[in-house]
């Protein structure tokens, strides 16, 4: 589907691109762009700002560090202050408010958290803490998956016992479901998550268009991809057609990563969700199957259920929906900025809040 045209400059086939989205939009027309990084290529590209008004660009809940609820991060808080236990994280979370505190604020109590960069290092750890418990917060889409299932896979192959993974893993397709269903949500289109869709497959979201008659193209995360993704969204609507495309199509094939999605499979299966500002969606994450109890986190340490708690004023549950944009938000750049952030939204690199704020765009 790519129309990039090799003789051309990057310059050239992005003013063709903008020339085709201004004659397309004739009327306005709202866009989500579902993934964190888009919302950040997007911000960082000035892309809302080359845009004619009529196209409005939402963030979604692509934010895997934006949708973990209070209540998860009460449970890793929780497992964290327990004294034999090393929490092994991805960076972005550990600043992420439960409803008292942060996993930072915790690690400055004295509680042993470490961030990681690979599932990998946190198994390293345990076979290197043999007489304590190390437990990985599993945060993230299906993209992350199949790296988790390969820590758990090694760490039943070593034995390694004291190695747990405290699932909070989401899935796209049931949190667009639900996005559909929500009487509030007022997109047209979608910009679909290019990478997880890599694993998942384009067919995994023909639903939307199927059931609810929401197109969307599955795009890739450079600014001509983005612009060439909004191309073929206003070609759909041009030509009254509601499909799910591919516009990243060196990665993403309708059917995804059958390997990636059997070794999900294997080991995971869809639990009930708790996601910040949507409440609970059913099937909308991934728990671990009991064949893998022994690697369970929340089997291992029998938690705690928590409350979800609001953090007040702020709005990042209406962001996450496509309903404001930050700046709409009372708190941004006041109250709330990436030094003193007040939600994750603001915390996360990928985050909406933070996006804006850094490369303040128009809303
Ligand atoms: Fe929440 Fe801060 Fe974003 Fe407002 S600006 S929605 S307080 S993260």
């Amino acid at each position: 589907v790519n129309n990039y045209n090799s003789k051309q400059s990057v310059k050239e086939v992005a003013a063709g691109y903008l020339k085709e989205i201004r004659e397309l939009a004739a009327v306005p027309y709202t866009v989500m762009e579902v993934c964190g990084t888009h919302t950040v290529a997007i911000a960082k590209n000035a892309l809302r700002d080359l845009l004619p008004a009529q196209i409005r660009l939402v963030s979604g809940p692509g934010c895997p560090v934006c949708v973990t609820d209070s209540s998860d991060i009460d449970q890793f808080l929780y497992l964290a202050a327990q004294p034999h236990v090393i929490t092994a994280t991805f960076g972005d979370m550990i600043r992420v408010p439960g409803s008292q505190k942060s996993l930072q604020m915790l690690r400055g109590e004295g509680a042993d958290i470490r961030i990681v960069y690979s599932t990998l290092d946190a198994l390293d750890l345990a076979r290197k803490n043999p007489g304590k418990e190390v437990v990985f917060l599993g945060v993230g889409f299906e993209t992350t998956v199949p790296t988790v299932c390969v820590s758990i896979e090694q760490a039943q192959k070593e034995d390694i016992r004291n190695y747990s993974i405290l699932s909070m893993h989401k899935l796209v397709p049931p949190v667009l479901r639900a996005l559909a269903e929500d009487p509030e949500t007022e997109v047209d289109g979608f910009l679909d998550p290019g990478h997880a869709c890599a694993i998942i497959g384009s067919e995994a979201l023909a639903f939307m268009a199927e059931d609810y008659g929401m197109p969307g193209v599955v795009t890739g995360f450079e600014a001509l991809d983005i612009l060439e993704g909004l191309v073929m969204l206003l070609r759909q609507r041009d030509q009254g057609r509601a499909e799910i495309e591919i516009q990243y199509d060196k990665i993403v094939k309708p059917e995804g990563n059958r390997v990636a999605q059997a070794l999900i499979h294997k080991i995971f299966e869809p639990v009930d969700a708790a996601f910040r500002g949507l409440g609970i969606i059913p099937l909308g994450g991934l728990g671990l199957r009991k064949e893998y109890a022994d690697w369970d986190a929340a089997k291992k340490f029998a938690l705690p259920e928590f409350e979800t708690v609001e953090i007040p004023g702020c709005r990042c549950g209406n962001v996450l929906k496509g309903q404001i944009t930050p700046p709409e938000c009372p708190l941004f750049a006041r109250k709330c900025t990436p030094l003193s952030p007040v939600g994750p939204c603001m915390v996360s690199s990928e985050g909406s809040c933070a996006a804006y704020y850094r490369y303040a765009q128009r809303s």
